[in-house]
């Protein structure tokens, strides 16, 4: 089991508090600072987070 870090900073539980979460059967962790980005623009972190491009965020925003 890898020591758990931010899926989109890769900061582990000893430098920053982190959030799990769950999503399609799999753990990620995130951490606090971040977990405002997986809420309002999920598909910024598609590339660490499988699935986050299909999520929409709060904010409707247009793909560039
Ligand atoms: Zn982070």
């Amino acid at each position: 089991m890898p020591t758990p870090s931010c899926l989109a900073c890769g900061q582990t539980e000893q430098d920053v508090p982190l959030v799990r979460i769950r999503f399609r059967g799999t753990e990620h962790w995130i951490c606090t600072r971040h977990l405002p980005v997986l809420i309002h623009d999920p598909q910024r972190l598609a590339d660490r987070f499988p699935g986050a491009d299909g999520l929409e965020g709060a904010e409707h925003r247009d793909h560039h």
